[in-house]
C-alpha cells in the first residue's frame, strides 16, 4: 500500500488546480449528486460570480487521492459531502462578514523573525512552506498558504535557529506552514537537523495534512530519516471518517512505528462535521487508527469562511453531548483560538464565558483581557 519511490511528487504536482481541470475529473465519477448541495452547481455559481482576473482569497488545489476519497463505494451522501465541502470552493468564499479578520489570530505582532510565530513562551512555530496538497476552504492561513512566499530560505532557517538558541524557554517547535510535508525529505531533514543542533532535546511538532490529503507522502525513506530522531511528534487534520482511509492509516501507521506520536486537529465546520453523532465516529476511527484526538477547534474568523462556520452556540451543544458520547481518549480538547491574539482557550471548561451581549459571547483571553466571538 505505502509507496517505495517518490511517485508522491507526480501526485502533488498533478493535483487539481483549475476549474477545467475539475470539471473534467469529477465527469469520472458519478457526479448525480443530489440535495442541497452539488459540486456541477456550485462550480456554476463560482464562474458567474468570477469575471476574469477575480481569485478567491486562497488559491484552488486539491489532490486526485482526496477528490477520490467522496466517491468510493458505499459512503453516504452527507460523507461524499463532507469531503467535497472541504475542496471545492464555494462562491460564497467573496463575501466577509464585518468579523472576519485578515490576521485572524493576531500574530502579526509575535513573529520576531521572518517565518516565525513565538506567541506562547515555550513554543513557537515554524512557516516552513506556503504549499498545501489540499487547499482546506476553512484554512486560517489563508494570509500566507498558497501566497507564493515558497518554501523556508536557508537564511530565515538561521536566523531562526538562532532565535532559538537565544530563547532557551522554548521547548517545542512546530512546523506548520501550509504544510512542511510539500518540501522534500532533503528540506525536512536539512530543518530538523538545524534545529537539533541547537537544542538536541526540543520536541519537534510536524504540523501536516498529507497523511489525510496524500497519504502516499508517508514513504519508508521518509520514517526511516525521521526514526533517527527522538522527540519527534505529528499532529494531523482529519476532519471527517471518510477521511480515515485504509491508505491513511496505513501511513500513520508507519510513522508511529518509526516512534513518532500521532495526533489530531479537527475544526468544526458547517455541512462537513457539525453533529455529534459525525465527530463520535470520526474520533472512534482515529482512535482505531492510532491517533490521539487532541484538538477540536471552531472555526477562526477568517476572511471568506462565514459559510462553513459553526455557530459557537450549537458548537457548544455539540462538544457537550460528544462528552457523554465517547471515551476519554477520544475526546479532543474543544478549544477557541481568540480572535485579534488572544490565544487558545478551552471551552466550556478552562475558560469562563464572561457574559453574553448583542449576539456576542465575551471570554477572558490567555493575557486576561477581554475578547468577543459572535454567538450566531
Ligand atoms: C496552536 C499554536 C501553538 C501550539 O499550541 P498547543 O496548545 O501547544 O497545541 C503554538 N504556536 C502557535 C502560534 C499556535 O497557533
Ligand atoms: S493543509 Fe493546513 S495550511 Fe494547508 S490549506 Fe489546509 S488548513 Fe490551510
Amino acid at each position: 500500500m505505502l509507496n517505495t519511490d517518490n511517485s508522491w511528487h507526480e501526485s502533488l504536482k498533478n493535483r487539481i488546480t483549475s476549474l477545467p481541470g475539475l470539471i473534467e475529473a469529477l465527469k469520472e465519477y458519478d457526479t448525480g449528486i443530489t440535495g442541497t448541495y452539488s459540486p456541477a452547481k456550485e462550480l456554476e455559481l463560482w464562474l458567474a460570480e468570477n469575471p476574469e482576473g477575480r481569485r478567491f482569497c486562497l488559491p484552488f488545489a486539491v489532490t486526485r487521492y482526496y477528490l477520490g476519497l467522496a466517491f468510493r463505494a458505499g459512503l453516504q451522501e452527507a460523507d461524499r459531502l463532507a469531503v467535497l465541502r472541504q475542496a471545492i470552493p464555494s462562491a460564497k468564499e467573496y463575501s466577509f462578514t464585518p468579523d472576519e479578520l485578515k490576521d485572524p489570530l493576531g500574530e502579526n505582532k509575535y513573529s520576531p523573525c521572518s517565518r516565525f510565530i513565538h506567541r506562547y513562551p515555550d513554543r513557537a512555530l515554524i512557516l516552513t512552506a506556503d504549499s498545501c496538497g489540499v487547499f482546506c476552504r476553512h484554512c486560517f492561513r489563508r494570509g500566507f498558504s498558497g501566497q507564493l512566499s515558497g518554501a523556508l530560505k536557508p537564511g530565515e532557517l538561521s536566523e531562526i535557529c538562532s532565535y532559538i538558541e537565544e530563547h532557551p524557554e522554548i521547548n517545542e517547535i512546530l512546523l506548520s506552514g501550509g504544510d512542511p510535508l510539500t518540501l522534500s525529505d532533503s528540506r525536512i531533514l536539512e530543518i530538523v537537523r538545524s534545529i537539533k543542533d541547537v537544542r538536541s532535546d526540543i520536541v519537534i511538532r510536524i504540523c501536516s495534512r498529507m497523511p489525510v490529503v496524500l497519504p502516499s507522502r508517508i514513504t519508508p525513506e521518509f520514517t526511516a530519516m525521521l526514526s533517527e530522531f527522538s522527540g519527534i511528534w505529528m499532529v494531523t487534520h482529519f476532519n471527517t471518517s471518510p477521511e480515515v482511509s485504509a491508505e491513511a492509516a496505513a501511513a500513520v501507521k508507519e510513522m508511529i512505528k518509526a516512534g513518532v506520536p500521532v495526533l489530531n486537529q479537527t475544526v468544526l465546520l458547517r455541512g462537513v462535521n457539525d453533529s455529534s453523532e459525525q465527530l463520535a465516529r470520526l474520533f472512534r476511527a482515529l482512535l482505531s487508527a492510532g491517533v490521539k484526538p487532541y484538538y477540536l477547534f471552531q472555526g477562526d474568523l477568517a476572511r471568506g469562511t462565514s459559510h462553513l462556520r459553526v455557530p459557537l452556540e450549537k458548537s457548544l451543544e455539540i462538544a457537550a453531548e460528544l462528552r457523554t458520547m465517547v471515551s476519554g481518549m477520544a475526546m479532543p480538547k474543544f478549544a477557541v483560538d481568540l480572535p485579534g491574539g488572544g490565544g487558545k482557550v478551552t471551552l466550556p471548561d478552562g475558560c469562563e464565558i464572561i457574559r453574553k451581549e448583542n449576539n456576542y459571547y465575551y471570554f477572558r483571553g490567555t493575557d486576561d483581557r477581554e475578547y468577543s466571538y459572535p454567538a450566531d
